[in-house]
């Protein structure tokens, strides 16, 4: 576990201190993966360097014709994007894939490419877009093209003192349709089998480019450009369509691991490839999702390591009260908030998977497990207790007892607090948005019609509504 913790403020402090510390020292962004890593042993870190409060890592913008995504910019916020749901649809239907909404109100774009894993879900539509990665270290920045920064499974051209700024993106053409598709064991928090990311620009009845970018099935993700030439110059017929598909397949080196068997995913990427091309040739323009979590962001400047005692102390407001935590040195938000006796806030997996300890973080759903403490450092923080007053229950709490949305009741309170993140943006949510809400939320007693139910009947109860269902 980590026994220090700094903020830096730039990238080039960043890669100092990195240098500075050597293997000593981990960059963190989100947390989720480094959270899971550090909890299971896989490295021996003593210093965490958070680059989540960088302002350069935060921006999403247009620069003359690219724009720039920071490496620190969350999955939700590039959801929640006017810019890149109009410009860069095909990145954020990659975003909306991810995880569960609690991932994606944590996980990066720069954690995700750092990461380096084949299967990785922002990369392949990155590629598409043909993004350069931005690195930032002692000697300068340099851009990389994204097909040049993987090198091997988790490895990457990045030197030891640099860090990720950002990625920059050419925007769609308009004459362009993409399409991102992932094949995983179930909807949500599932590890690619396979994805893909189809961009086709068609002009004329004509294509005239084709972007085939493949995940989960080679050691990194990779153009099929092969597949590619095979639809350049010709119209989308279903010939063609079988023959980029087939090309896609040869190009494919995937391995048996426990989600697949390497002909299982060969045989699922000529699916997913041809099912992508046939939406195109249809015209079918992909669903993007509406904000889960009330969108808007709030920069927070970086503390100094003063100010947070190198990480044992940290400011923030719990359920209203500015408090002040004391001992939180390698401690995890969830472990934080138990210690002064927020004891709804669940610990079960302590690897973001089930939810139990999800808790509001500046109002957006997030599994407390993941969050290093000292992120909450100047941040608003609601956990179920700050829900009710004296003997009045919430609308929400209300309803999960009066639906029987509760059994064991272990995992109510991470579910009452995703409801509520889901309330206080929409008045009456649909079934669907309710499901996918929720879908990071586990409930081992199988209560989930109920827990629906109840969100439903919350919702009707708050928005002065009758009934719910
Ligand atoms: C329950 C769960 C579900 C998940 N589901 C998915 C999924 O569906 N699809 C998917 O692709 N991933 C998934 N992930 C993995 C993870 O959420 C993503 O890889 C995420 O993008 C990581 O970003 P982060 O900011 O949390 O990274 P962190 O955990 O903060 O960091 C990860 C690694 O990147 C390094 N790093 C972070 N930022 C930088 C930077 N700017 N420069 C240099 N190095 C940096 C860190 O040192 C660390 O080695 C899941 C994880 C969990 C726990």
């Amino acid at each position: 576990m980590w026994q220090d913790y700094l903020f830096a403020t730039s990238p080039e402090e960043a890669s100092a201190a990195a240098a500075r510390l050597g293997a000593a020292a981990r960059i963190v962004a989100g947390g989720t993966d480094l959270s899971v890593a550090m909890r299971n042993g896989q490295n021996e870190v003593t210093t965490l360097v958070d680059v989540s409060r960088i302002p350069s890592l935060q921006k999403i913008e247009e620069q003359g014709d690219e724009i720039w995504i920071g490496a620190a910019v969350s999955y939700a916020r590039i959801i929640e994007s006017p810019l890149l749901r109009e410009k860069a649809p095909l990145l954020v239907q990659a975003a909306q894939e991810i995880g569960s909404v609690q991932i994606r109100n944590l996980g990066t774009l720069g954690g995700n490419l750092a990461t380096a894993s084949p299967a990785g879900d922002s990369i392949p539509a990155l590629m598409s877009l043909g993004a350069e990665v931005v690195l930032a270290g002692r000697r300068g920045r340099r851009r990389v093209p994204i097909t040049e920064f993987f090198t091997w499974v988790r490895q990457t051209v990045m030197e030891k003192d640099e860090i990720i700024e950002a990625m920059l993106v050419s925007p769609q053409p308009q004459s362009s349709v993409g399409v991102f598709m992932k094949h995983g064991l179930r909807r949500a928090h599932a590890i690619s089998v396979v994805n893909a990311a189809l961009l086709l620009d068609i002009q004329d009845g004509m294509v005239a480019d084709a972007r085939i970018s493949l995940g989960a099935v080679a050691p990194t993700v990779f153009r099929a450009t092969e597949a590619e030439r095979a639809l350049v110059g010709h119209p989308l017929t279903p010939s063609r369509m079988e023959k980029a598909a087939d090309l896609a397949m040869a190009a494919s080196r995937p391995i048996d691991d426990i989600r697949g068997t390497a002909d299982y995913r060969r045989h699922m990427v000529g699916v997913l490839v041809r099912r992508g091309l046939e939406k195109i040739a249809r015209g079918e323009k992909p669903a993007l999702m509406p904000p889960l979590n009330r969108p808007g962001f709030t920069f927070v400047p970086a503390p100094t390591e003063k100010e947070i005692a190198g990480g044992d102390r940290i400011g923030l407001t719990v359920n209203g009260m500015k408090t002040t935590l004391i001992g939180v040195r390698g401690k995890n938000l969830l472990y934080a908030l138990r210690g002064i006796g927020l004891l709804g806030v669940r610990d079960a997996c302590s690897a973001g998977e089930c939810g139990a300890c999800t808790v509001l973080l500046d109002g957006r759903a997030v599994t407390s497990c993941l969050v290093p403490a000292p992120q909450a450092h100047g941040r608003v923080v609601e956990t179920v207790e700050g829900l009710s007053h004296g003997d009045e229950l919430h609308p929400l709490q209300e309803a999960f007892v009066t639906h029987a949305g509760t059994q064991c009741g272990y995992c109510t309170s991470g579910f009452i607090m995703s409801a509520k993140a889901l309330l206080d943006m929409y008045d009456s949510p649909n079934e669907e948005l309710i499901k996918q809400a929720l879908a990071g939320n586990l409930c081992r007693c199988t209560g989930y019609y109920q827990i629906v139910e109840a969100v439903e009947a919350a919702a009707a109860k708050m928005s002065g509504r009758t009934g719910g269902r």
